[in-house]
């Protein structure tokens, strides 16, 4: 479906949760107003612009969200590129949607400042923080990603190498952390395709190569252990082959000299029964049918992965002695896989490359104890909510860093600051000449006090005048930060000298 023209239908069967007559016209709704916004607005691939709101509200669903953000994925472009504003989206649709279409806007305008790609990755990264204060705000992101990379080649080149470097950088780990695997192994596949096409090809031929070599004895293994598992009682609820990510693939590859043979989980089975019961009573089926492999057979079930991850693997050999990889799983958890919660994302996973520390914590670094708090209070809620995830990404506001917000400059940087921190400390954080000479300042372009307490996301215009050349001394009893402070302070030691 990923670049088939799309109609609200699609959207509509793809929704995951009960689809009530109050659901179904907010999406409506939302669809009518963002068809209408975009109507004559096509994109460089010469599509209408809506096909690329359907696809991202289509991407949505299918992770199991709910009307809501589903109607502020089909919004999410409309203050930007069109004559409709913010406050006729929320008139129409409330705060709640209007705040989302909101985040992702202001995560759309950041721009790259310096030259340095790392000084990019960085803001991207803080704008991630500020944003994500309602989790919904990056699941809209990441499904407006996902089909911007799936229609990259009609934009130029070099646009395209900065796009996918950035998803593979930015956007799949943040997948990860989410604990979304199908759509971080979409994003990277995507990207990867982009980034090094030689390989990319080389794989996915291999990859092709041998799934046709192996299709016959995979089909007979899938054949036989669901006759087995019947006979057993086992519901089986879904049993099918599948193929590795080629990105994953390649990984996986580079690790062993290129050489696929000695790839084991390069094809598979999986294997979907009702309940945790059912998966040992299958791995017993399985082991009886093939023989398996010594020490290839791993309980994520009773020892989770550290992003929340469960199933059971075992590597056997098949039909004609083939080595098949099989993985058992309940449905719940084979959702979890795919579509992920945020719940455990607070652990860091390994990973290589250049953002291996990526928000702020480096790889299997415990966590401070009061972070810890609110994923405590995170697993309760998912605990109160039970097997509904649905339910509880909806509902979830986490509220990253709880004492920093972060605020922007009219160009698009990212200023850190504490809490209630007003635009003074903002002025000398960004740099402390702008500091000393100000004299007022807007929060989203309306004038607010010098002990305005500024708020997270807002972007703020520092005003300057060339002849104040020295910061008031009334500043230092309402500023927040000690930069701010000293900076004030020396001011006034400098003239008492
Ligand atoms: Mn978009």
């Amino acid at each position: 479906m990923e670049n088939q023209e799309i109609t609200i239908e699609d959207v509509l069967k793809n929704l995951k949760v009960v689809k009530t007559s109050h659901r179904e016209a907010l999406i409506r709704n939302a669809y009518a107003m963002a068809e209408e916004a975009h109507r004559g607005q096509t994109r460089k691939s010469g599509e209408a612009y809506i096909q690329h709101a359907l696809h991202t509200a289509l991407n949505i669903a299918k992770m199991g969200m709910r009307s809501k953000t589903i109607a502020a994925g089909l919004l999410h472009d409309v203050p930007e590129d069109t004559a409709v504003t913010l406050e006729t989206i929320e008139e129409k649709f409330g705060k709640e949607v209007a705040f989302m279409v909101d985040g992702v806007t202001k995560l759309g305008k950041i721009r790259l400042r310096g030259t340095k790609e790392e000084l990019y990755l960085e803001n991207l990264r803080k704008m991630f923080f500020a944003m994500a204060s309602d989790i919904r705000v990056v699941i809209i992101k990441l499904a407006d990603r996902t089909h911007n990379m799936e229609t990259l080649s009609a934009l130029p080149p070099e646009k395209q190498q900065r796009i996918a470097l950035e998803t593979m950088e930015v956007f799949a780990p943040i997948a990860n952390r989410l604990g979304i695997g199908e759509i971080k192994g979409h994003l990277e596949d995507l990207a990867f395709k982009h980034l090094d096409p030689q390989n990319y090809i080389l794989i996915t031929q291999l990859q092709k190569e041998k799934y046709e070599q192996s299709k016959q004895y995979l089909d007979k293994a899938v054949w036989d252990l669901n006759q087995d598992l019947l006979k057993g009682g086992i519901k089986v609820e879904k049993i099918f082959g599948r193929t590795k990510h080629p990105y994953r693939l390649f990984q996986k590859m580079k690790k062993h000299d290129m050489n696929i043979e000695k790839i084991y989980d390069l094809i598979g089975i999986r294997i979907i029964v009702p309940n945790i019961s059912a998966c040992y009573e299958t791995l017993g089926i399985v082991h009886n049918k093939y023989r398996p492999l010594v020490g290839r057979i791993k309980d994520y079930i009773s020892l989770p992965k550290p992003n929340g991850y469960q199933s059971i693997h075992t590597t056997i050999f098949g039909p004609e002695g083939k080595i098949i990889e099989v993985q058992i799983r309940t449905s719940q958890m084979d959702a979890e896989a795919e579509f992920g919660i945020a719940a455990h994302w607070i652990y860091s996973e390994k990973r290589h490359g250049s953002l291996r520390n990526f928000f702020f914590r480096k790889k299997e670094q415990a966590v401070p104890e009061k972070e810890l708090a609110w994923v405590k209070q995170l697993r309760e809620w998912q605990n109160e909510l039970g097997k509904d995830n649905s339910e509880f990404m909806e509902g979830l506001k986490i509220e990253f860093f709880k004492n920093h917000i972060f605020a922007f400059t009219p160009m698009g940087e990212v200023i850190e600051l504490p809490e209630d921190a007003t635009p003074i400390d903002f002025a000398y954080k960004v740099h402390s000449e702008i500091g000393n000479r100000t004299t007022g300042a807007k929060a989203d372009g309306k004038m607010v006090k010098l002990d305005y307490k500024i708020r997270n996301g807002q972007v703020i215009e520092i005003l300057t005048s060339r002849d104040h050349k020295k910061p008031s001394r009334d500043w230092a009893r309402f500023v927040r930060t000690s930069l701010a402070k000293s900076n004030i302070e020396r001011a006034y030691r400098d003239e008492n000298k």
